[in-house]
């Protein structure tokens, strides 16, 4: 694979996912970095985020719901570059009828160099970092090059 250099900016895109029994954890470290989050751009599965949005009033892009197709948005929108930074606390005590999507989501993540947290631990070590709100130099796969490659 050949990759290339972007900037993700200051200002970043953040994608929220909470399994269910996961929600109330999410809620917290939301209304814990509030003022941080604010700073961002927050998008979120349906549920997550209409949770998050009567909890904290942090505005948010709601997406599908998980179950219904909003992990694979939100993995469409990190193809696109869309997305910089993913907080996904996934349920793992649990089996989701999605799991396949879930699966995908974080497959995607891995392949496009995203920060994921799954845990409030990680998702603490992340906001804390300076990077999360400074300009932050990556590599991703490099498409054009990519398909060159193959045709
Ligand atoms: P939800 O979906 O926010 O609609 O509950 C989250 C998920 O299960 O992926």
């Amino acid at each position: 694979m050949n990759y290339m250099q972007i900037t993700a900016p200051a200002k970043k895109s953040i994608a929220l996912v909470a399994h269910d029994n996961m929600k109330p954890e999410l809620i917290l470290w939301c209304n814990k970095y509030k003022a941080k989050l604010a700073e961002h751009t927050l998008y979120a599965t349906g549920t997550t985020g209409l949770h998050i949005e009567k909890q904290t009033a942090l505005p948010i892009q709601r997406l599908i719901s998980g179950p219904l197709g909003g992990d694979q948005q939100i993995g469409a929108l990190i193809t696109e570059q869309k997305i910089d930074i993913m907080i996904f606390f996934w349920d793992p005590l649990e089996a989701q009828p999605h799991d396949p999507d879930v699966k995908a989501l974080l497959r995607l993540a891995a392949v496009w160099n995203i920060p994921v947290a799954c845990n409030r631990s990680t998702a603490d070590f992340l906001i804390e970092s300076s990077l999360f709100s400074q300009c932050y130099d990556k590599s991703v796969p490099d498409y054009e090059k990519y398909i060159a490659s193959r045709s």
